[in-house]
């Protein structure tokens, strides 16, 4: 039997042929790309976040000095660096402090490229949020500040400072007098660079752990709080001896510190006592990331305990107008740039002169 035949003329038959091998060929066609988009591979994950070297308590000394210069350097040099993260990513948390190896400072300049002349630094890829003097008292201690400087080095260009090391050298064999140094270090950093906070630190104690920024606060910061010297606690509340930091308003708010306390001790009282009597507070780390190692030694000649600074403490009020930055005098002998550090020699006088 004769198949019927479609209705219409042969060019109606091939327009409606036309039409549906168009309508086959177009849900073909999304099909295809319906099915071909579930299978496309992922992309490729964003790759993790640059994270800081681990902290880690047992590291050799060795490892945790490693320069600091491997931030990468992404910025096209004709860019402004942003700001300086707070806290620095690079901050590592407990160091493992030790006293028993002997420093080559050729080799901690080595392995500190980017420290420059004078021990200076600033970090590359960003901004400092402060620019930081660090003053250090100083007479016959060779051996302690290499190894302050071995340490505090590398700590210091994790803690993305813009920072400099003065040590401030007192000349003949008159008795100590460690506030006057650090009012004279205050002076001469700033005739160096515009410093805008000054940490005075003992030229023997070591931070162990590299949180405790060595920068200045709201109120004047006290950062050598849990020395194992005294069991890692405070000796009594109000002791702001060791390491401390003041901005250079609050350091002229109380005429900077004092300058006749001759031999060892009372000078960080009074100190303390100027900052309260002027309404400051004082901040400080806790008692973890505030713990420090002093390297330990025997008295040194002409720093005896100072017999009036009982006497001397009792009096800050009426005297600390009258003595600190407004009465100091001394002449600087000579300025040594080294490496690491600049030293400042100076003249500073005796107890009665
Ligand atoms: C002295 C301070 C000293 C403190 C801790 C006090 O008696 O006056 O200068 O820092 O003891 O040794």
């Amino acid at each position: 039997m004769k198949e019927p035949a479609l209705p219409g003329t042969s060019l109606q038959r091939a327009c409606r042929l036309l039409v549906a091998f168009c309508a086959l060929h177009l849900s073909a066609t999304l099909l295809y790309y319906l099915a071909g988009s579930s299978l496309t591979p992922p992309r490729s994950p964003e790759p993790p976040p640059r994270r800081p070297p681990p902290a880690n308590l047992s590291l050799p000394p060795s490892e945790q000095l490693r320069p600091v210069s491997a931030q990468p350097r992404t910025r096209p040099d004709s860019a402004q660096p942003g700001l300086c993260p707070d806290p620095s990513p690079l901050l590592v948390g407990p160091l493992r402090v030790e006293f028993s190896q002997p420093v080559n400072l050729e080799e901690v300049a080595n392995t500190n490229p980017d420290v420059r002349e004078g021990g200076r630094f600033a970090p590359k890829d960003c901004k400092a949020l402060q620019k930081v003097a660090i003053i250090i008292p100083f007479r016959n201690r060779e051996e302690h500040l290499k190894y302050w400087l071995y340490y505090m080095h590398p700590i210091l260009q994790r803690q993305q400072l813009d920072y400099g090391v003065y040590v401030i050298n007192q000349d003949g064999d008159e008795e100590f007098n460690r506030a006057k140094l650090l009012n004279i270090g205050f002076v001469e950093a700033l005739k160096e660079y515009e410093y805008d906070c000054f940490v005075f630190s003992d030229v023997d104690l070591i931070p162990m752990d590299d949180r405790n920024t060595y920068k200045c606060y709201s109120q004047p910061r006290h950062l050598s709080v849990s020395m194992d010297k005294f069991g890692f606690r405070l000796p009594y509340n109000q002791y702001f001896g060791g390491v401390s930091a003041l901005s250079k308003e609050q350091f002229t708010k109380i005429n900077g510190f004092p300058n006749n306390y001759w031999g060892w001790g009372g000078e960080d009282d009074d100190i303390y006592n100027r900052l309260v009597f002027k309404g400051m507070g004082i901040s400080r780390p806790d008692a973890i990331i505030g713990k420090c190692r002093m390297i330990r030694h025997s008295r040194d000649r002409k720093n005896e305990p100072n017999p009036e600074r009982f006497d001397r403490i009792a009096h800050t009020r009426e005297t600390m107008s009258s003595d600190g930055l407004n009465s100091l005098s001394y002449k600087v002998l000579r300025t040594d740039r080294f490496p690491l550090y600049t030293r400042i020699t100076v003249a500073i006088g005796s107890p009665g002169s």
